[in-house]
């Protein structure tokens, strides 16, 4: 006969208590890379909070045709584009909370976010919040701005009908804008430090086409200047070092961007230009913190390459949510 023991019941452990504050993820900034980190973990099911202080859709709404952008044979206007983005996410019945997030604190095993003076918390975070405008930093232009000075020609550029304008750049975002503005304006001189463009080739060759475009190569803005509204620019020709002062109604400065990166400033890894140093997982030095977008230094800044970055970021987040936190930082620091 054999003795039949029974087997002692396993001691449970006693299960953490979620806190009903805690969020698995929290995404600042809701443009394509915000948006499709969204995306990706509402279907993943994770708790998710968006941060945005002003629209959904990012610089990208404010681009009057987008013809990179993979599915659109005919290209789409930014803010469609930007609108699309949002319906989806809010179909997976996205969080958002309007405001501007100006704190993160990595905890021992959360973090905290500050939006005008509310706090969140997270047990993930993804910083994907883009760029802004680089200033040329010369006379006049923070005085006029607003009144002949503008980073935006999709807003502004209807007050231009029939004037003489000034776009200041060689990159995509000048170009593409100039090319834009021909719809209003009757010139545009475009302003370039060098001789050749860096703007993508189909663009430059439709740019140096079009019989409203004229070019001051190899130049640089030294003032903007006008009483009430802007009514002239003065260029260097770099070269001869010749000043130059050419009559206009409005400059549109289009000379790069400069990282949002001030939330994590002195807490994760910056380059020497303020972008957000990530691994390929979008792995910010510090676990838990990752980065998606245009605020991460990367080669190519493209709605197309934020919104894989956001999914990316998104799919790192969960797996570090579900394995829970580690002590250790990553390489990356
Ligand atoms: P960008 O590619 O960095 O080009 C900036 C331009 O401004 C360059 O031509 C640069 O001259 C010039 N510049 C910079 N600092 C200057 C200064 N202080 N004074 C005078 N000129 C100055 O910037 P972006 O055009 O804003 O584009 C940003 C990113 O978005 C890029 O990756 C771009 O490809 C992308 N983007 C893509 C599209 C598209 O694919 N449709 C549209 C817009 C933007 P140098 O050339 O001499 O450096």
């Amino acid at each position: 006969m054999t003795t039949q023991v029974k087997a002692r019941p396993k001691p449970q452990l006693a299960k953490k208590a979620e806190r009903p504050d805690l969020f698995d993820l929290i995404i600042v900034g809701g443009g394509p890379a915000g948006m499709t980190a969204a995306l990706y973990a509402c279907r993943s099911r994770l708790k998710v909070l968006m941060i945005e202080k002003m629209i959904l859709g990012g610089q990208a709404t404010t681009t009057f045709f987008i013809e990179n952008y993979p599915g659109f044979p005919e290209g789409i206007s930014g803010m469609d584009l930007g609108n699309r983005m949002q319906d989806q996410v809010r179909r997976l019945g996205l969080d958002i909370v309007w405001g501007n997030a100006t704190s993160l604190e990595n905890k021992k095993d959360h973090r905290e976010i500050t939006v005008d003076n509310k706090i969140f918390n997270a047990k993930s975070v993804i910083i994907a919040t883009g760029t802004e405008a680089a200033r040329l930093g010369v006379p006049g232009e923070e005085d006029l701005r607003g009144r002949g000075v503008s980073y935006c020609a999709t807003c502004d550029g209807p007050f231009y009908k029939d004037k003489n304008i000034m776009v200041v750049g060689g990159g995509n975002s000048a170009i593409e804008e100039a090319l834009f503005l021909t719809r209003y304006a009757k010139k545009i001189s475009v302003v370039h430090r060098r001789d050749e463009l860096r703007a993508d080739k189909i663009l430059g060759e439709r740019a140096l086409a079009d019989p409203k475009i004229y070019f001051f190569w190899h130049s640089v803005v030294e003032a903007i200047k006008g009483d009430k509204t802007v009514s002239e620019v003065v260029l260097k020709d770099k070269n001869s070092n010749k000043k130059l002062k050419v009559p206009v109604d409005g400059v549109f400065i289009y000379i790069g961007s400069k990282p949002n990166s001030e939330l994590v400033k002195g807490a994760v890894k910056l380059d020497k230009n303020g972008f957000i140093v990530t691994d390929n997982e979008m792995k910010t030095s510090i676990p838990g913190i990752f980065a998606a977008g245009d605020v991460r230094a990367k080669s190519l800044r493209q709605i197309v390459t934020a919104a894989a970055d956001g999914a990316i970021a998104a799919e790192a987040a969960r797996k570090s949510i579900e394995q829970g936190p580690k002590k250790k930082r990553n390489k990356y620091k």
